[in-house]
Protein backbone atom coordinates (compact mmCIF):
# COMPACT_ATOMS: atom_id res chain seq x y z
CA UNK A 1 0.00 0.00 0.00
CA UNK A 2 1.69 3.06 -1.00
CA UNK A 3 0.65 5.94 1.32
CA UNK A 4 -0.95 9.21 0.27
CA UNK A 5 2.01 11.92 -0.34
CA UNK A 6 4.97 9.62 -0.11
CA UNK A 7 7.04 10.00 -2.63
CA UNK A 8 8.79 6.85 -4.76
CA UNK A 9 11.04 7.04 -7.45
CA UNK A 10 9.68 3.93 -8.55
CA UNK A 11 7.17 0.95 -8.76
CA UNK A 12 6.90 -2.60 -8.84
CA UNK A 13 3.93 -4.96 -8.89
CA UNK A 14 1.81 -5.66 -5.90
CA UNK A 15 2.82 -2.19 -4.90
CA UNK A 16 0.01 0.76 -5.03
CA UNK A 17 -3.17 -0.07 -6.68
CA UNK A 18 -2.66 0.36 -10.63
CA UNK A 19 -2.91 -3.20 -13.03
CA UNK A 20 1.02 -2.21 -14.13
CA UNK A 21 1.60 -2.64 -18.07
CA UNK A 22 4.34 -4.85 -16.57
CA UNK A 23 3.68 -7.21 -13.51
CA UNK A 24 7.62 -7.89 -13.23
CA UNK A 25 10.40 -5.35 -12.41
CA UNK A 26 10.53 -1.68 -11.27
CA UNK A 27 8.81 0.72 -13.70
CA UNK A 28 10.53 4.16 -12.83
CA UNK A 29 7.92 7.22 -12.12
CA UNK A 30 8.14 10.48 -14.69
CA UNK A 31 8.51 13.44 -13.71
CA UNK A 32 8.02 15.35 -16.67
CA UNK A 33 8.90 15.34 -20.33
CA UNK A 34 10.50 18.38 -22.48
CA UNK A 35 10.91 18.13 -26.61
CA UNK A 36 12.50 14.83 -27.02
CA UNK A 37 13.47 14.13 -23.69
CA UNK A 38 11.83 12.71 -20.45
CA UNK A 39 12.95 12.80 -16.78
CA UNK A 40 11.77 10.44 -13.96
CA UNK A 41 11.49 11.52 -10.47
CA UNK A 42 14.83 10.06 -9.70
CA UNK A 43 16.46 12.77 -12.14
CA UNK A 44 17.40 10.14 -14.82
CA UNK A 45 17.11 11.74 -17.94
CA UNK A 46 15.96 9.43 -21.21
CA UNK A 47 15.80 9.85 -25.08
CA UNK A 48 12.61 9.03 -26.15
CA UNK A 49 13.81 7.47 -28.92
CA UNK A 50 10.56 5.53 -29.99
CA UNK A 51 8.21 8.32 -28.80
CA UNK A 52 6.54 5.72 -25.84
CA UNK A 53 4.61 3.50 -28.62
CA UNK A 54 5.50 5.66 -31.61
CA UNK A 55 3.03 8.27 -29.95
CA UNK A 56 5.13 11.46 -29.37
CA UNK A 57 5.14 12.79 -32.81
CA UNK A 58 5.95 16.52 -31.45
CA UNK A 59 8.02 15.68 -28.89
CA UNK A 60 6.71 16.19 -25.01
CA UNK A 61 5.40 19.86 -23.06
CA UNK A 62 5.09 21.71 -26.86
CA UNK A 63 3.09 25.38 -25.34
CA UNK A 64 1.53 26.25 -28.63
CA UNK A 65 -0.54 22.92 -28.83
CA UNK A 66 -1.29 22.97 -24.19
CA UNK A 67 -2.77 26.14 -24.71
CA UNK A 68 -4.77 25.62 -27.66
CA UNK A 69 -6.25 22.43 -26.31
CA UNK A 70 -7.05 24.31 -22.60
CA UNK A 71 -8.29 26.89 -24.79
CA UNK A 72 -11.22 24.15 -25.86
CA UNK A 73 -11.35 23.19 -22.45
CA UNK A 74 -12.41 26.38 -21.50
CA UNK A 75 -14.58 26.07 -24.36
CA UNK A 76 -16.73 22.72 -24.18
CA UNK A 77 -14.71 19.62 -23.27
CA UNK A 78 -17.58 17.37 -23.53
CA UNK A 79 -21.02 17.09 -26.13
CA UNK A 80 -22.28 14.02 -27.86
CA UNK A 81 -21.57 13.88 -31.08
CA UNK A 82 -25.34 12.91 -31.75
CA UNK A 83 -26.47 16.42 -30.18
CA UNK A 84 -23.74 18.97 -31.31
CA UNK A 85 -21.15 19.14 -33.83
CA UNK A 86 -18.16 21.75 -32.73
CA UNK A 87 -16.10 23.90 -34.84
CA UNK A 88 -12.89 22.07 -33.96
CA UNK A 89 -13.76 19.03 -35.13
CA UNK A 90 -14.71 20.37 -38.70
CA UNK A 91 -11.64 22.45 -38.48
CA UNK A 92 -8.98 19.24 -38.01
CA UNK A 93 -11.48 16.86 -40.84
CA UNK A 94 -11.01 19.33 -43.32
CA UNK A 95 -6.98 19.59 -42.64
CA UNK A 96 -7.06 15.72 -42.77
CA UNK A 97 -9.48 15.76 -46.22
CA UNK A 98 -7.44 18.33 -48.00
CA UNK A 99 -4.21 16.42 -47.16
CA UNK A 100 -5.42 12.72 -47.66
CA UNK A 101 -4.98 10.53 -50.79
CA UNK A 102 -7.61 11.62 -53.52
CA UNK A 103 -11.42 11.35 -52.37
CA UNK A 104 -10.71 10.13 -48.60
CA UNK A 105 -12.85 13.39 -47.41
CA UNK A 106 -14.71 11.86 -44.14
CA UNK A 107 -13.43 11.47 -40.90
CA UNK A 108 -14.96 9.77 -38.12
CA UNK A 109 -13.08 10.38 -34.59
CA UNK A 110 -12.81 7.98 -32.22
CA UNK A 111 -10.23 7.78 -29.12
CA UNK A 112 -7.72 4.70 -30.39
CA UNK A 113 -6.28 2.87 -32.63
CA UNK A 114 -8.17 0.14 -31.98
CA UNK A 115 -11.74 1.49 -31.74
CA UNK A 116 -10.67 2.79 -35.39
CA UNK A 117 -9.62 -0.53 -36.83
CA UNK A 118 -12.99 -2.02 -35.65
CA UNK A 119 -14.97 1.11 -36.45
CA UNK A 120 -13.43 0.86 -40.94
CA UNK A 121 -14.11 -3.03 -40.75
CA UNK A 122 -17.51 -2.46 -39.72
CA UNK A 123 -18.06 0.74 -41.98
CA UNK A 124 -16.92 -2.00 -44.65
CA UNK A 125 -19.27 -4.67 -43.21
CA UNK A 126 -22.29 -1.76 -42.97
CA UNK A 127 -21.42 -0.27 -46.40
CA UNK A 128 -22.13 -3.90 -48.43
CA UNK A 129 -24.98 -4.84 -46.44
CA UNK A 130 -26.49 -1.65 -47.53
CA UNK A 131 -25.38 -2.36 -50.89
CA UNK A 132 -27.28 -5.69 -50.96
CA UNK A 133 -24.10 -7.42 -50.99
CA UNK A 134 -24.93 -9.39 -47.97
CA UNK A 135 -22.56 -12.27 -48.63
CA UNK A 136 -19.42 -10.02 -47.97
CA UNK A 137 -18.28 -10.74 -44.86
CA UNK A 138 -14.79 -12.17 -44.61
CA UNK A 139 -11.54 -10.19 -44.07
CA UNK A 140 -8.30 -10.55 -45.11
CA UNK A 141 -4.95 -9.12 -43.29
CA UNK A 142 -1.25 -9.70 -43.20
CA UNK A 143 1.26 -11.83 -41.29
CA UNK A 144 2.60 -10.98 -39.23
CA UNK A 145 0.77 -7.89 -38.10
CA UNK A 146 -0.95 -5.50 -35.20
CA UNK A 147 -4.04 -3.56 -35.75
CA UNK A 148 -4.79 -3.64 -31.86
CA UNK A 149 -6.43 -5.10 -28.88
CA UNK A 150 -9.78 -5.27 -28.49
CA UNK A 151 -11.53 -8.29 -29.74
CA UNK A 152 -12.18 -7.52 -33.70
CA UNK A 153 -8.77 -5.64 -33.60
CA UNK A 154 -7.06 -8.54 -32.53
CA UNK A 155 -9.02 -11.21 -34.83
CA UNK A 156 -7.58 -9.10 -37.24
CA UNK A 157 -3.77 -8.39 -36.13
CA UNK A 158 -1.14 -11.50 -37.45
CA UNK A 159 0.39 -11.97 -33.97
CA UNK A 160 -0.38 -15.57 -32.61
CA UNK A 161 1.15 -15.14 -29.35
CA UNK A 162 -1.10 -12.34 -28.20
CA UNK A 163 -4.37 -14.52 -28.93
CA UNK A 164 -3.13 -17.31 -26.71
CA UNK A 165 -5.62 -16.36 -23.60
CA UNK A 166 -8.61 -15.58 -26.15
CA UNK A 167 -8.99 -18.28 -28.64
CA UNK A 168 -12.24 -18.49 -27.57
CA UNK A 169 -13.57 -15.44 -28.90
CA UNK A 170 -10.78 -14.44 -31.87
CA UNK A 171 -12.90 -14.42 -35.16
CA UNK A 172 -11.36 -15.95 -38.13
CA UNK A 173 -9.15 -13.62 -40.77
CA UNK A 174 -7.99 -14.71 -43.79
CA UNK A 175 -4.06 -14.55 -44.02
CA UNK A 176 -1.30 -13.34 -46.66
CA UNK A 177 2.16 -12.40 -46.19
CA UNK A 178 3.28 -9.39 -44.84
CA UNK A 179 6.29 -8.05 -47.20
CA UNK A 180 9.00 -7.99 -45.70
CA UNK A 181 12.23 -7.46 -47.94
CA UNK A 182 14.89 -9.29 -45.84
CA UNK A 183 12.88 -12.45 -45.74
CA UNK A 184 11.10 -12.37 -49.13
CA UNK A 185 11.06 -16.21 -50.20
CA UNK A 186 11.88 -15.00 -54.13
CA UNK A 187 14.98 -12.92 -55.41
CA UNK A 188 14.43 -9.19 -56.67
CA UNK A 189 12.09 -8.05 -54.16
CA UNK A 190 10.57 -5.08 -55.85
CA UNK A 191 9.74 -7.03 -59.48
CA UNK A 192 9.59 -10.58 -59.05
CA UNK A 193 8.64 -10.35 -54.90
CA UNK A 194 5.86 -7.70 -55.81
CA UNK A 195 4.20 -10.52 -57.73
CA UNK A 196 4.42 -13.11 -55.59
CA UNK A 197 3.21 -11.29 -52.97
CA UNK A 198 -0.07 -10.01 -54.91
CA UNK A 199 -0.18 -13.34 -56.73
CA UNK A 200 -0.88 -14.76 -53.62
CA UNK A 201 -3.56 -12.34 -52.68
CA UNK A 202 -5.33 -12.73 -55.63
CA UNK A 203 -5.55 -16.63 -55.28
CA UNK A 204 -6.78 -16.57 -52.14
CA UNK A 205 -9.53 -13.96 -52.99
CA UNK A 206 -10.40 -16.11 -55.82
CA UNK A 207 -10.18 -19.52 -53.33
CA UNK A 208 -12.67 -18.04 -51.27
CA UNK A 209 -14.73 -16.23 -53.79
CA UNK A 210 -14.46 -12.36 -53.83
CA UNK A 211 -18.41 -12.47 -53.72
CA UNK A 212 -17.78 -13.21 -50.10
CA UNK A 213 -14.67 -11.05 -48.93
CA UNK A 214 -15.50 -7.57 -47.83
CA UNK A 215 -12.38 -5.98 -46.87
CA UNK A 216 -8.33 -6.06 -46.81
CA UNK A 217 -6.31 -4.66 -44.10
CA UNK A 218 -2.80 -3.35 -44.54
CA UNK A 219 -0.04 -1.56 -43.41
CA UNK A 220 1.42 0.67 -45.81
CA UNK A 221 4.58 0.66 -44.32
CA UNK A 222 5.15 -2.23 -41.50
CA UNK A 223 5.06 -1.35 -37.35
CA UNK A 224 6.05 -2.89 -34.74
CA UNK A 225 5.20 -6.42 -36.26
CA UNK A 226 7.59 -6.06 -38.62
CA UNK A 227 10.23 -3.44 -37.82
CA UNK A 228 9.53 -0.65 -40.44
CA UNK A 229 9.19 -3.67 -43.59
CA UNK A 230 8.98 -1.18 -46.53
CA UNK A 231 6.45 -2.96 -49.33
CA UNK A 232 7.77 -3.09 -52.80
CA UNK A 233 6.99 0.17 -54.76
CA UNK A 234 4.44 -1.85 -56.79
CA UNK A 235 2.50 -3.81 -54.45
CA UNK A 236 0.17 -1.15 -52.36
CA UNK A 237 -1.29 0.23 -56.00
CA UNK A 238 -1.49 -3.63 -56.94
CA UNK A 239 -3.29 -4.45 -54.20
CA UNK A 240 -5.80 -1.60 -54.63
CA UNK A 241 -6.53 -2.88 -58.92
CA UNK A 242 -7.33 -6.03 -57.02
CA UNK A 243 -9.62 -4.03 -54.76
CA UNK A 244 -11.21 -2.27 -57.20
CA UNK A 245 -11.34 -5.57 -60.27
CA UNK A 246 -13.15 -7.69 -57.37
CA UNK A 247 -15.00 -4.98 -55.22
CA UNK A 248 -13.43 -5.29 -52.02
CA UNK A 249 -12.50 -2.45 -49.56
CA UNK A 250 -8.94 -1.67 -48.77
CA UNK A 251 -8.07 -0.18 -45.66
CA UNK A 252 -4.73 1.27 -44.50
CA UNK A 253 -3.99 1.24 -40.83
CA UNK A 254 -1.71 4.07 -41.04
CA UNK A 255 -1.92 4.17 -37.01
CA UNK A 256 1.69 3.86 -35.85
CA UNK A 257 2.97 5.58 -39.85
CA UNK A 258 0.49 7.99 -40.65
CA UNK A 259 0.87 11.72 -39.70
CA UNK A 260 4.64 12.61 -40.98
CA UNK A 261 6.54 9.39 -39.43
CA UNK A 262 7.64 8.24 -42.61
CA UNK A 263 8.67 11.08 -44.39
CA UNK A 264 4.91 11.81 -45.72
CA UNK A 265 2.15 12.84 -44.04
CA UNK A 266 0.10 9.78 -45.04
CA UNK A 267 2.15 6.83 -45.63
CA UNK A 268 0.15 6.03 -48.49
CA UNK A 269 1.38 8.92 -50.54
CA UNK A 270 4.74 7.63 -51.09
CA UNK A 271 3.34 5.05 -53.57
CA UNK A 272 0.44 6.87 -54.66
CA UNK A 273 -1.68 4.01 -52.89
CA UNK A 274 -5.44 5.51 -52.52
CA UNK A 275 -7.55 3.20 -50.55
CA UNK A 276 -11.11 3.30 -49.23
CA UNK A 277 -9.91 3.89 -45.63
CA UNK A 278 -7.12 5.25 -44.00
CA UNK A 279 -7.35 4.36 -39.69
CA UNK A 280 -5.03 7.50 -38.16
CA UNK A 281 -3.89 7.53 -34.35
CA UNK A 282 -0.65 7.87 -32.61
CA UNK A 283 0.97 10.69 -33.80
CA UNK A 284 -1.92 12.31 -34.86
CA UNK A 285 -2.82 13.12 -31.43
CA UNK A 286 0.81 12.87 -30.46
CA UNK A 287 0.45 11.48 -26.79
CA UNK A 288 -2.38 15.17 -25.65
CA UNK A 289 -5.42 13.70 -26.04
CA UNK A 290 -6.51 10.51 -27.06
CA UNK A 291 -7.59 10.51 -30.38
CA UNK A 292 -7.81 8.30 -33.66
CA UNK A 293 -9.48 8.82 -37.18
CA UNK A 294 -10.94 6.60 -39.83
CA UNK A 295 -11.42 8.66 -43.10
CA UNK A 296 -13.37 6.99 -45.67
CA UNK A 297 -14.71 8.38 -48.52
CA UNK A 298 -18.35 10.95 -49.15
CA UNK A 299 -19.08 8.60 -52.08
CA UNK A 300 -18.78 5.67 -49.04
CA UNK A 301 -20.96 7.38 -46.76
CA UNK A 302 -23.42 7.96 -49.55
CA UNK A 303 -24.50 4.39 -49.64
CA UNK A 304 -25.03 4.34 -45.80
CA UNK A 305 -26.99 7.82 -45.89
CA UNK A 306 -29.32 6.20 -48.58
CA UNK A 307 -30.24 2.82 -46.80
CA UNK A 308 -29.67 3.33 -42.97
CA UNK A 309 -29.54 6.30 -40.58
CA UNK A 310 -25.91 6.36 -39.61
CA UNK A 311 -22.87 4.49 -39.32
CA UNK A 312 -23.67 1.83 -36.56
CA UNK A 313 -20.61 2.28 -34.46
CA UNK A 314 -21.79 4.50 -31.62
CA UNK A 315 -19.53 5.53 -29.11
CA UNK A 316 -19.75 8.23 -26.16
CA UNK A 317 -16.31 9.68 -27.12
CA UNK A 318 -16.89 10.23 -30.90
CA UNK A 319 -16.27 13.17 -32.57
CA UNK A 320 -14.96 14.76 -29.36
CA UNK A 321 -14.20 18.21 -29.15
CA UNK A 322 -11.60 17.75 -26.68
CA UNK A 323 -9.29 15.11 -28.62
CA UNK A 324 -10.25 16.98 -31.94
CA UNK A 325 -8.84 19.96 -30.54
CA UNK A 326 -5.49 17.81 -29.55
CA UNK A 327 -5.61 16.51 -32.95
CA UNK A 328 -5.95 20.17 -34.37
CA UNK A 329 -2.90 21.78 -32.38
CA UNK A 330 -0.79 18.36 -33.54
CA UNK A 331 -1.66 19.09 -37.20
CA UNK A 332 -1.09 23.14 -37.07
CA UNK A 333 2.83 22.15 -35.18
CA UNK A 334 3.57 20.16 -37.71
CA UNK A 335 3.04 22.39 -40.59
CA UNK A 336 4.02 25.52 -38.98
CA UNK A 337 7.29 23.34 -37.96
CA UNK A 338 7.80 21.90 -41.18
CA UNK A 339 8.10 18.04 -39.31
CA UNK A 340 6.82 16.25 -42.38
CA UNK A 341 9.72 17.77 -44.03
CA UNK A 342 11.83 17.03 -41.35
CA UNK A 343 10.97 13.32 -41.03
CA UNK A 344 11.84 12.88 -44.91
CA UNK A 345 15.36 15.00 -44.82
CA UNK A 346 16.71 13.90 -41.47
CA UNK A 347 14.76 10.67 -41.64
CA UNK A 348 16.98 9.81 -45.11
CA UNK A 349 20.82 10.34 -42.81
CA UNK A 350 18.84 8.66 -39.75
CA UNK A 351 18.10 5.40 -42.18
CA UNK A 352 21.73 5.97 -43.39
CA UNK A 353 23.75 5.87 -40.18
CA UNK A 354 21.73 3.28 -38.73
CA UNK A 355 22.82 0.84 -41.47
CA UNK A 356 26.31 2.17 -41.31
CA UNK A 357 26.95 1.70 -37.54
CA UNK A 358 24.79 -1.30 -37.15
CA UNK A 359 24.93 -3.82 -40.34
CA UNK A 360 28.29 -5.06 -39.35
CA UNK A 361 27.38 -5.76 -35.90
CA UNK A 362 27.62 -9.92 -35.50
CA UNK A 363 23.67 -10.00 -34.11
CA UNK A 364 22.65 -7.33 -36.21
CA UNK A 365 20.55 -8.88 -39.58
CA UNK A 366 18.91 -6.23 -40.56
CA UNK A 367 18.44 -2.12 -40.74
CA UNK A 368 15.11 -0.93 -42.51
CA UNK A 369 12.64 1.60 -41.96
CA UNK A 370 11.34 4.66 -43.40
CA UNK A 371 11.75 7.96 -43.00
CA UNK A 372 12.08 8.63 -38.65
CA UNK A 373 10.61 5.15 -38.33
CA UNK A 374 13.59 2.61 -38.08
CA UNK A 375 13.80 -1.47 -37.22
CA UNK A 376 16.50 -3.59 -36.57
CA UNK A 377 16.82 -7.60 -36.56
CA UNK A 378 19.02 -9.46 -34.11
CA UNK A 379 19.54 -12.78 -35.80
CA UNK A 380 21.65 -15.45 -34.02
CA UNK A 381 23.43 -16.62 -37.82
CA UNK A 382 24.10 -13.87 -40.43
CA UNK A 383 24.05 -16.17 -43.37
CA UNK A 384 20.96 -18.37 -42.72
CA UNK A 385 19.04 -15.38 -41.23
CA UNK A 386 18.10 -17.73 -38.38
CA UNK A 387 16.69 -15.94 -35.04
CA UNK A 388 17.66 -16.58 -32.18
CA UNK A 389 15.35 -19.16 -30.15
CA UNK A 390 13.02 -16.92 -28.39
CA UNK A 391 14.03 -17.84 -24.30
CA UNK A 392 17.29 -16.42 -25.13
CA UNK A 393 14.88 -13.02 -24.57
CA UNK A 394 17.03 -10.80 -27.16
CA UNK A 395 15.24 -7.88 -27.76
CA UNK A 396 14.04 -8.13 -24.21
CA UNK A 397 17.73 -7.62 -23.39
CA UNK A 398 18.73 -4.75 -25.92
CA UNK A 399 15.50 -2.91 -24.89
CA UNK A 400 16.64 -3.26 -21.18
CA UNK A 401 20.18 -2.04 -21.86
CA UNK A 402 19.55 0.69 -23.60
CA UNK A 403 16.74 1.70 -21.56
CA UNK A 404 19.31 1.66 -18.51
CA UNK A 405 21.52 3.94 -20.58
CA UNK A 406 18.64 6.26 -20.96
CA UNK A 407 17.14 5.27 -24.49
CA UNK A 408 13.82 4.36 -24.88
CA UNK A 409 12.91 1.87 -27.48
CA UNK A 410 10.80 -0.72 -28.57
CA UNK A 411 10.81 -4.49 -28.76
CA UNK A 412 9.19 -6.59 -30.49
CA UNK A 413 9.39 -10.71 -31.27
CA UNK A 414 8.25 -13.65 -32.97
CA UNK A 415 7.91 -12.09 -36.57
CA UNK A 416 9.84 -14.84 -38.03
CA UNK A 417 7.76 -17.79 -37.21
CA UNK A 418 4.89 -17.02 -34.62
CA UNK A 419 7.58 -17.88 -31.47
CA UNK A 420 11.03 -16.61 -32.71
CA UNK A 421 12.16 -13.30 -33.98
CA UNK A 422 13.84 -10.31 -32.27
CA UNK A 423 13.28 -6.71 -33.24
CA UNK A 424 13.98 -2.86 -31.80
CA UNK A 425 12.36 -0.21 -33.48
CA UNK A 426 13.40 3.54 -33.07
CA UNK A 427 10.77 6.40 -34.06
CA UNK A 428 11.94 9.65 -31.99
CA UNK A 429 9.87 12.50 -32.21
CA UNK A 430 9.70 14.37 -35.37
CA UNK A 431 11.29 17.44 -34.06
CA UNK A 432 14.42 15.36 -33.57
CA UNK A 433 17.75 17.14 -34.63
CA UNK A 434 21.01 15.98 -36.81
CA UNK A 435 23.15 15.90 -33.54
CA UNK A 436 20.13 13.79 -31.37
CA UNK A 437 20.04 11.54 -34.12
CA UNK A 438 23.53 10.88 -33.89
CA UNK A 439 23.53 10.47 -29.86
CA UNK A 440 20.55 7.95 -30.57
CA UNK A 441 22.40 5.70 -32.88
CA UNK A 442 25.46 5.69 -30.72
CA UNK A 443 23.65 4.86 -27.86
CA UNK A 444 22.12 1.84 -29.61
CA UNK A 445 25.13 0.83 -31.26
CA UNK A 446 26.94 0.76 -27.49
CA UNK A 447 23.83 -1.29 -26.22
CA UNK A 448 23.91 -3.50 -29.19
CA UNK A 449 28.07 -4.32 -28.47
CA UNK A 450 27.17 -4.77 -24.38
CA UNK A 451 24.99 -7.48 -25.36
CA UNK A 452 27.20 -9.02 -28.18
CA UNK A 453 30.37 -9.08 -25.44
CA UNK A 454 27.71 -11.05 -23.16
CA UNK A 455 26.85 -13.87 -25.42
N1 LIG B 1 -2.61 -0.50 -35.59
C1 LIG B 1 -1.28 -0.40 -35.48
C2 LIG B 1 -0.42 -0.49 -36.72
C3 LIG B 1 -0.69 -0.23 -34.22
O1 LIG B 1 0.65 -0.16 -34.12
C4 LIG B 1 -1.52 -0.14 -33.08
C5 LIG B 1 -0.93 0.03 -31.73
O2 LIG B 1 0.22 -0.18 -31.47
C6 LIG B 1 -2.90 -0.24 -33.23
C7 LIG B 1 -3.43 -0.41 -34.51
C8 LIG B 1 -3.82 -0.18 -32.05
O3 LIG B 1 -3.82 1.11 -31.53
P1 LIG B 1 -4.22 1.36 -29.99
O4 LIG B 1 -3.16 0.74 -29.15
O5 LIG B 1 -4.27 2.86 -29.88
O6 LIG B 1 -5.55 0.75 -29.77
Amino acid sequence: MIKPGATMQSISYPQGHVLLRKLKGEIPFIDRGEGIYLYDKSGKKYIDASGGAFVTSIGHGQKEVIEKITAQMSKVSYVNGRHFATEVSESLASKLAAKAPKGLDRVYFLSSGSEAIEAAIKFARQYFFCKGLNEKKKIIAQIPSYHGNTIFALSASGRPQYKKYFSPFVTETLRIEAPMKYRCPVAGYEDAGSKYYLDKLEALILAEGPESVACILLEPVGGSSTGGACPPRKYLKGVQALCEKYEIFCIADEVLVGVGRTGYFFASEKDQFVPDIIVLAKGLNGGYAPLSAMITKTEHVDVLARESAGFLHAQTFVNNPLGCAAGDAVVDFIERHKLVENARELGGYFQEQLSRELSSLSIVGNVTGRGLLAGVEFVKDKTSKAPFKKSAMIYDKVQNILFGMGLVTWGNGAHVDGENGDIVLLAPPLIVDKKQVDVIVETFKAGVKKLESTL
